[in-house]
């Protein structure tokens, strides 16, 4: 059966500081007639250049609870204490109506949840990292953490690491290159069927 390019979705998870987000804009910058980021919406502050509409739809905690009470995500997840995270259904078929596919960087329990949901149409990938000294390393030397907040990102990274088998595709990044490519050829397969 040929499925539309309408309803594929596209999701790339992976504990924080695998590698995801950079894989994500490579595929964004090559494809861009087939492929468009999911902007979820969010309740943590912007970061640096993070721009509202872009990076995320930053909304308060009263705005997100009375999306979830309206029924108005596809998945949404505390993701950190107090921080909530989730994908819009309006979002996606923002991406559809434009004739591209959805590409979703979102976290793990999100994207179980969303693959249960279009179990037919979903092609996921877990990005590995080479180990959590590597992941611990990467995320420290990004700077944007502070102790404690590191700490809660590696325990919950070696809590996801545990779900990896739930993906279609496991990609170890341990060259970016290496793995943005092998990435790619997955998509590419998956769009043409
Ligand atoms: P950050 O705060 O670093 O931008 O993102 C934290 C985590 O939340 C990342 O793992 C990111 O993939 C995840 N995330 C971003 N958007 C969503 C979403 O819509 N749903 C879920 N479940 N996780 C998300």
């Amino acid at each position: 059966m040929t499925i539309n390019n309408q309803q594929k979705i596209i999701i790339l998870t992976a504990p924080s500081g695998a590698g995801k987000t950079s894989i994500t804009r490579r595929l964004l910058a090559q494809h861009p007639d087939k492929l468009a980021f999911s902007i979820s919406a969010a309740t943590r502050k912007p970061r640096g250049t993070e721009k509202d509409g872009t990076d995320y739809y930053f909304m308060s905690v009263e705005e997100f609870t009375n999306k979830i009470q309206h029924e108005e995500f596809i998945e949404w997840e505390m993701v950190y204490e107090g921080k909530y995270y989730g994908t819009l259904k309006s979002e996606l078929q923002r991406i559809w109506n434009a004739g591209k596919v959805p590409l979703l960087d979102i976290d793990v329990k999100g994207a179980i949840h969303v693959q249960q949901q279009f179990p037919e149409t979903t092609c996921s990938f877990f990005i590995e990292p080479p180990s959590i000294e590597e992941l611990q390393r990467r995320l420290h030397s990004r700077g944007t953490e502070t102790a404690d907040s590191l700490e809660a990102r590696i325990n919950k990274a070696a809590y996801e690491l545990s779900f990896k088998h739930s993906f279609h595709h496991v990609i170890v990044n341990e060259h970016l290159e290496k793995a943005a490519a092998e990435t790619e050829q997955l998509v590419l397969a998956f769009l043409k069927n």
